[in-house]
């Protein structure tokens, strides 16, 4: 046994008995009987795969403005208000850009044999105006002279670069969850002491440096398209994302395909051993720019304590997507956490003391947009740029953005003062695997909009699952891809976060002192 002087026994005491007051004070109440009610609701009833289904196959890809988001939005709008909340709408935010929707695709090789292509034009770029039979040419330029060669040369092509990587074969699974080792680097992220950067990846390769102007050559010459690919896009998974300008009356960009790695290295090699190669390509893709407005979806349940009602609880993931598959994972996963997580609460007969919104945002694919207008007009003061008064009344904005893995914990963008309450609020999850609270910042989703101004806003950590290594922005991100269970965990969490965000005596604590988000 230690020997102990008596004035540090003394000391020691003293110690017990501060620490253990400031426990108290910190201590939450969490209404065991309404857990096990939302727990019974949300893993025993969910309709998380139901609400997925509408979002993803019934709608199609939710590329922010096209005809598959609308549908999406009306529907989940819809849905909302029938599930009894209220102020269910599509709330314009201001001005955003273009919608446009991909009609049709069809890419071959035709010649030196017929092969069948997967390919994925990028998103508002043009069309071919109907079958083209082509010729493949292969740029093989260094820079923006070697570039120039090629002017004169391109009508009528479909332009390739000459690539001189090599595929790399996976050795580590695609799917993963984050272990129990991992887990506790995280809980013990001290922000004062943060890890060193990581190294750098090998330089950018020419061939991306010049694919502007190479597009720019190509559109000038009358070229028919530009092939382009990269080392990840294999295997049948193909990345595509945006291939230009979408503001209002900016100029359609010239039509670029993302190609899978193995069919444009086939490609690439007939053509260097001068094997004529053509292919068969029509694109029709549609723009719409009657309505350049952008929308969130927007429904209440609304407080009922005299008091608190004007306070609010917001919670949101994003519905827009890119559009080589659904954007199950990205992020109708979010979403559909988030409605049920509502329709959970809407079913308990929940009456929230304050205010809980819901916000599907729309346009944060091309840069936060719907969360960052939304913040701005309803929380930012226009002269000093901080939070409002509205802003001041909301208590917290909880978000759900990284695929559908189950949750594991909450990042607390380095705001201490929440630790004690979320740690609480996820311990009757432990058993789920929810159990870490991180002081790391995470980046990338619709809290950031709300957190650079010193609203309190938080992502979950959730397991990786495939996100970062097949459905993240690919041809993959579809239904079949989504986790039931882990959504239904997710969903169960986040109606357990509101009801306790919801009901608690005082809103969440901001950062004190403020500490710089990014
Ligand atoms: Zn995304």
């Amino acid at each position: 046994m230690l020997k102990i002087s008596h004035m540090k026994k003394i000391f020691l005491l003293f110690a017990i008995f501060v620490t253990s007051a400031i426990l108290y004070a910190q201590e939450e109440k969490i209404d065991l009987d309404m857990v096990q009610k939302i727990r019974n609701e949300g893993l025993n009833h969910s309709q998380v795969m139901e609400i997925a289904f509408q979002l993803t196959d019934a709608s199609g890809s939710r590329l922010m403005q096209s005809p598959g988001f609308f549908k999406a939005a009306n529907w989940a709008k819809n849905k909302l208000a029938e599930w009894g909340l209220e102020n269910a709408q599509l709330e314009p935010w201001g001005d955003w850009g273009k919608g446009w929707e991909l009609q049709k695709s069809y890419l071959a090789l035709a010649a030196p044999y017929y092969k069948p292509l997967i390919g994925f034009p990028k998103t508002w770029t043009i069309s071919t105006n109907g079958l083209q039979h082509a010729e493949v040419i292969l740029v093989d330029a260094q820079d923006s002279a070697g570039l120039e060669t090629y002017r004169g040369r391109l009508k009528g092509k479909i332009v390739m670069t000459t690539r001189t990587d090599t595929l790399i074969p996976t050795y580590t699974a695609d799917a993963k969850r984050y272990t129990a080792e991992e887990l506790q680097k995280m809980a013990d992220y001290d922000p004062a002491k943060p890890p060193a950067s990581r190294p750098q990846g090998p330089a950018q390769r020419p061939q991306f440096q010049l694919s502007n102007k190479l597009k720019d050559l190509a559109q000038q010459d009358g070229a028919i398209a530009v092939l382009t690919t990269n080392t990840r896009s294999a295997e049948g998974t193909v990345f595509v994302q945006g291939g230009g300008a979408f503001a209002p009356n900016t100029a359609p960009n010239f039509l670029d395909i993302a190609l899978a790695y193995e069919d444009y290295m086939s490609i690439q090699r007939l053509v260097q051993h001068q094997i004529p190669v053509q292919l068969d390509i029509d694109v029709q893709s549609k723009f719409f720019e009657n309505d350049v407005k952008g929308y969130n979806v927007i429904a209440e349940i609304k407080g009922t304590d005299k008091n608190l009602k004007s306070q609010l609880v917001m919670m949101g993931g994003h519905l827009d997507s890119w559009q080589g598959a659904t954007g199950a994972t990205d992020n109708a996963a979010g979403c559909i956490a988030m409605m049920e997580a509502v329709r959970i609460l809407k079913t308990l007969g929940f009456k929230p003391r304050r205010t809980v919104r819901i916000a599907l945002w729309g346009g944060e694919e091309t840069g936060l947009f719907g969360s960052k207008n939304y913040v701005k007009n309803h929380f930012t003061d226009t002269a000093t740029k901080k939070y409002n008064a509205e802003g001041d009344r909301l208590s917290v904005y909880i978000n759900l953005d990284n695929g559908t893995g189950k949750i594991r914990g909450v990042y607390l963008q380095g705001n201490a003062s929440v630790k004690p309450v979320f740690t609480k609020w996820l311990e009757p999850f432990n058993d789920l695997g929810a159990t870490t609270t991180t002081l790391q910042n995470t980046g990338g989703t619709d809290h950031l909009s709300f957190d650079a101004i010193g609203l309190p806003a938080f992502q979950f950590i959730q397991d990786p699952i495939e996100y970062g290594s097949r459905t993240h922005h690919s041809n993959m991100d579809s239904y079949d891809h989504l986790q039931a269970e882990d959504l239904k965990q997710a969903a169960t969490i986040i109606a357990s976060f509101i009801y306790d965000a919801a009901q608690r005596e005082e809103k969440i604590p901001r950062k004190t002192p403020p500490v710089a988000a990014k």
